[in-house]
């Protein structure tokens, strides 16, 4: 997490990296504390029966410990912290570190080592499991640090604000800092889909990312911090101190209440959901409905396929929470980045070209076919409709394939995933197929760019703002327009309050996003009419990259 003292940055420099929420903060430079660091040579401990069972209490402590952070924090920082939990329980690290134990090895530099071998697994993976990797980390640090009996790692209360910065930020770190002191964030990695950047947007805090300088600036200077540009200023000026005084701290705002553009026009602000905690606070917490339940996610831990009963039970139980509010389901988007451990599918050289999402079912269709099925029961049962939409479709045949098989299921409203820039460009033909469409931007822009979305050396490619990207975003909302059927996005780009307004202009029909984001997208789109949607995005469309994007409608926005 923190990096070795490099020789601090000169006064007045300015650093760039990828702006990922925006807003500006100027305040002293925080570091995290450093991660316990541990070694082969360091005094071996009793027996290794005695060292095993230490592992496995430690590992179990801070299992405890991330869940009963995941009680009290927030629902996007919830889920994210009890997917964390259940790394530090899974059987494989603690086995992993208990064999190098048994070969010799002191417990802490055990857990280390096993924990570096996950991770080089993962990253193998590549996708959002190589992604994780920051999280089986955490985990590492957090149990190494109890077994050397030391204090964990992490940000001790500064009692003013700072700007916080590390080399990369865990989900429990990133947990701790609603209502904490931190004003924005600044990290040395990462990429625009890394925890740092999905909740700093949740939280509303501005986030610079992929900024390697970062690590140079010394702790305790004065940094101001703007991530809409990504520009990150070492001891500003005093003028342009005072200018950033003047302005709120972070930019978004907030606003409850259904999403409305300022002139009445309803664009229902749904939530992404990943687990069913998530998805009854979201309930509780007023969401408008989900427009992503990310069903993988609810079972990446487990060895065997769910079954028909367990699916529809929690389903229902997911429905009831919101009575006749609209859920949408993605069918299983296993595969790649997201591989399932009773999924079966064989080593690929280019698993994010390969075998995944809608793909999996050629070879294993009970998998779909029992998974409508229990979406089925469960709309049955909770006496509504549900809306179910498959994962990485490619072609208006695939996408009239899936809908023929949903609509056998059930009564249910049969939709395709916009992430592959095949199915964007043909769009029309793909909506005649379908009841809605939803595009994920994050795999669209991906794929479009031929760039893996885990990788922040690529962050300016990924960047949702990029005029290639949101020109597809455009053709599919002609589509929707021509054909009648309502376009949502559920990627990331949705999350970020001033590209949710280019989105509606582009023919958003409806928006989905982590739940802790949804209020200050909506307080700008109820600030903008439909009109001035329209020509933000022909504002965005027309600019030459996506910094350029940014300032234009940034000052579209601030005029209108
Ligand atoms: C996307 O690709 O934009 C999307 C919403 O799906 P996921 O992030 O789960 O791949
Ligand atoms: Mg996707």
């Amino acid at each position: 997490m923190t990096t070795a003292a490099h020789p601090a940055r000169a006064a007045g420099t300015v650093l760039t990296g990828r702006g990922v929420s925006p807003g500006t903060a100027c305040a002293p430079l925080a570091r995290l504390a450093a991660p316990p660091v541990t070694s082969a040579a360091d005094p071996a401990g009793a027996d290794a029966r005695t060292e095993c069972a230490r592992i496995d209490d430690a590992l179990g402590a801070v299992a405890a410990d991330l869940q009963a952070r995941a009680g009290t924090a927030d629902p996007a920082a919830a889920g994210v912290l009890e997917a964390t939990a259940a790394i530090a329980l899974d059987p494989t690290l603690a086995a992993a570190a208990h064999q190098r134990v048994r070969a010799g090895t002191p417990a802490a530099h055990a857990v280390t080592l096993a924990v570096e071998e996950f991770c080089t697994r993962l990253a193998g993976l590549g996708g959002y499991l190589a992604e994780r990797a920051t999280d089986v980390r955490d985990v590492g640090h957090r149990t190494v640090a109890r077994l050397l009996g030391v204090a964990p790692p992490g940000l001790p209360p500064p009692g003013h604000p700072v700007v916080l910065t590390a080399a990369d930020l865990s989900p429990a770190d990133t947990a701790a800092l609603a209502g904490s002191d931190v004003v924005a964030l600044l990290t040395e990695q990462g990429g625009p889909t890394s925890h740092t950047a999905i909740i700093a947007r949740a939280l509303g805090l501005p986030a610079v990312v992929g900024c390697p300088d970062a690590a140079r600036i010394a702790a305790g200077a004065t940094v101001l911090l703007d991530g809409g540009t990504g520009t990150v200023q070492v001891d500003p000026p005093p003028a342009a101190r005072a200018a950033a005084a003047a302005r709120p701290v972070a930019g978004p705002g907030r606003a409850s209440g259904p999403g409305r553009t300022a002139d009445g026009a309803a664009v229902p602000l749904l939530s992404n959901i990943g687990t069913e905690r998530q998805a009854l606070d979201a309930a509780a917490g007023g969401s408008e409905g989900i427009g992503l339940l990310r069903t993988e996610l609810l079972y990446l831990d487990r060895g065997t396929a769910p079954t028909r009963a367990e699916q529809r039970d929690q389903l229902l139980r997911i429905l009831r929470a919101f009575g006749s509010r609209r859920v949408v389901v993605r069918t299983l988007d296993a595969g790649s980045d997201k591989p399932l451990p009773f999924l079966p599918l064989g080593e690929e050289a280019n698993p994010a070209l390969g075998v995944r999402g809608l793909r999996t079912a050629a070879g294993h269709p009970q998998l779909l076919t029992e998974q409508l099925a229990a979406i089925a029961e469960a709309a049955g049962e909770a006496g509504r409709g549900v809306d179910v939409m498959a994962p990485m479709i490619a072609t208006a045949a695939e996408a009239a394939r899936f809908a023929e098989l949903v609509r056998a299921a059930g009564p249910l409203r049969a939709g395709a995933m916009i992430e592959v820039p095949a199915a964007a460009l043909r769009a029309r033909e793909l909506c005649r197929t379908v009841d809605f469409v939803s595009i994920g931007t994050n795999d669209l822009g991906q794929y479009l760019m031929a760039a893996d979305r885990t990788v922040g050396a690529l962050g300016e490619l990924l960047d949702p703002w990029q005029p290639a990207l949101l020109d597809l975003v455009g053709l599919v909302g002609e589509a929707g327009r021509a054909t009648g059927t309502p376009v949502g996005v559920c990627g990331e780009a949705a999350a970020d309050p001033q590209l949710a307004v280019v989105l509606v202009g582009l023919g958003a029909t409806s928006l989905s996003t982590a739940p802790a984001a949804r209020d200050a997208v909506a307080a700008a789109l109820a600030r903008h009419d439909r009109d001035t949607c329209r020509r933000a995005a022909d504002l965005a469309r027309a600019a030459d990259g996506p910094a350029a994007a940014r300032a234009a409608v940034a000052a579209l926005l601030e005029r209108t």
